[in-house]
C-alpha cells in the first residue's frame, strides 16, 4: 500500500500521476481538511474534493479545483440575491458540497461522510481525511486572523503573514484507519503540496507526527519548491513566516524529523549537492507537471526510487 499525505492544487497533481501508475486500491490519500469552511450552511472540504474529483476523472485540469465543464448557474443567483460569491462553487460541485452536509446532519462523521461520497463516484482508492475533529488552519495578518481561505482566495494572499496556527488541534484525533495506514505501509510520499498550510495542519494532529517518525516504511516528499520559489501559490511567505528557507533546504527542516529522501527538480541541482553534504538523501529529477504525460512520469520516477527504497529497507530491518 502506498499512503500520500497530500493538499489541494499541488497534490491532486501528482496524485493524477500515481493513478496513472499505481493500482487505485494501492493507494492511500491522508487528505488536509485544516482549509475546510461553512459556505452557505454548507460543509465545505476544498482538499477532499480535489482528490475526489481527481481520482473519479472529474477534477477541471483548466482550474485545478471543482469539477470539469461545470456551469455556475447557482452561483449567479447567489449574487443576485447578494450572499458572498468569492469563493466560488459550480453547480455539480454543490451537490457534492450537499451531501455531505446531510449525511453530517445525520450525525455521520467527516470519514463516514467521505467513503460514501467517494464510493458513489466510484473512487477505489481510500480516501481519509486526516481527522474527523475539526482543525482550523488560521492566518495571522494586520487585517486580523483570517482563515485559510478568506486569506487565500479572498484575499488573494496579499496579507503579510504574521503567524499561522491549527485551531483545535490539541484536541485533534487522527481519523479512523490514518495511522494504521502510516504503521503498514510499504511506502509514504508527501506530495507536493503547501508544508505549511496543506501538510502543516496534516503534522498538526496529534499522533501523526509520531506515527511518522515510527513509520517502518521509507518516506519521500517532492518538493513544491523549484528554483527558490513556489511553482503556485503562498508556499514561500508562509514559509518564510515560520522561519524556513524557501529554497529545497526549507522543504526538508520542514520535515527533518521523519524524512528519508527528498526528491527535488532538476533546477535544483547545485542546491541538491549541499543539502546532500547534511546527510539527507536528495533525488533530482524533472518535478514540474503540466501534461498527463509529466504528471505520469514523476510519480513513475518516485514509485520506481520508492520500489529500491523499500528493499534497502527490508534488508535493513532484517539485519
Ligand atoms: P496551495 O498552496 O494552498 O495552493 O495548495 P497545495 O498545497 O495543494 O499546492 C500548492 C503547492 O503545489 C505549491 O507550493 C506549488 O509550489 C506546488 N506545485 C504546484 N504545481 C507543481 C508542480 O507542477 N511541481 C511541483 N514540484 N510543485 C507544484
Amino acid at each position: 500500500m502506498i499512503v500520500v499525505l497530500t493538499g489541494g492544487t499541488g497534490g491532486a497533481k501528482f496524485v493524477d500521476g500515481l493513478q496513472q501508475v499505481v493500482a487505485p486500491e494501492e493507494l492511500t490519500l491522508i487528505v488536509n481538511t485544516g482549509d475546510d469552511l461553512l459556505w452557505w450552511g454548507l460543509y465545505v472540504s476544498p482538499d477532499l474534493d480535489s482528490i475526489t474529483y481527481v481520482l473519479a476523472g472529474l477534477l477541471s485540469n483548466e482550474r485545478g479545483w471543482g469539477v470539469t465543464g461545470d456551469t455556475f448557474f447557482c452561483l449567479q443567483s447567489m449574487e443576485r440575491l447578494r450572499q458572498p460569491i468569492w469563493f466560488q462553487t459550480g453547480d455539480r460541485d454543490l451537490a457534492v458540497h450537499l451531501l455531505r452536509s446531510k449525511l453530517l446532519a445525520e450525525g455521520k462523521t467527516l470519514s463516514e461522510a467521505t467513503a460514501e461520497i467517494t464510493y458513489r463516484l466510484g473512487v477505489k482508492s481510500r480516501i481519509l481525511p486526516m481527522s474527523d475533529s475539526r482543525l482550523e488552519t488560521r492566518i495571522g495578518t494586520p487585517a486580523g486572523d483570517l482563515s485559510f481561505e478568506e486569506f487565500f482566495v479572498q484575499r488573494q494572499y496579499q496579507d503579510p503573514v504574521q503567524s499561522v496556527h491549527f485551531a483545535g488541534a490539541v484536541d485533534a484525533e487522527p481519523a479512523p484507519g490514518v495511522v494504521n495506514a502510516i504503521m503498514s505501509a510499504d511506502a509514504i510520499l508527501l506530495a507536493p503540496s503547501n508544508p505549511i498550510t496543506s501538510i502543516g495542519p496534516i503534522l498538526a494532529v496529534p499522533g501523526i507526527r509520531e506515527a511518522l517518525r515510527d513509520a517502518r516504511a521509507p518516506i519521500v516528499a517532492v518538493s513544491p519548491i523549484v528554483g527558490g520559489a513556489p511553482v503556485a501559490g503562498p508556499a514561500g511567505v508562509l514559509m518564510a513566516s515560520q522561519g524556513l528557507p524557501v529554497s529545497i533546504a526549507g522543504v526538508a527542516q520542514a520535515y527533518r524529523d521523519f524524512l528519508d529522501v527528498l526528491v527535488v527538480d532538476v533546477r535544483d541541482a547545485n542546491a541538491a549537492e549541499e543539502l546532500r553534504a547534511t546527510g539527507l538523501n536528495v533525488h533530482c529529477t524533472k518535478t514540474i507537471m503540466r501534461t498527463a504525460e509529466d504528471k505520469a512520469e514523476l510519480a513513475r520516477t518516485v514509485v520506481s526510487f520508492v520500489a529500491g527504497e523499500s528493499v534497502a529497507y527490508a534488508a535493513r530491518d532484517q539485519s
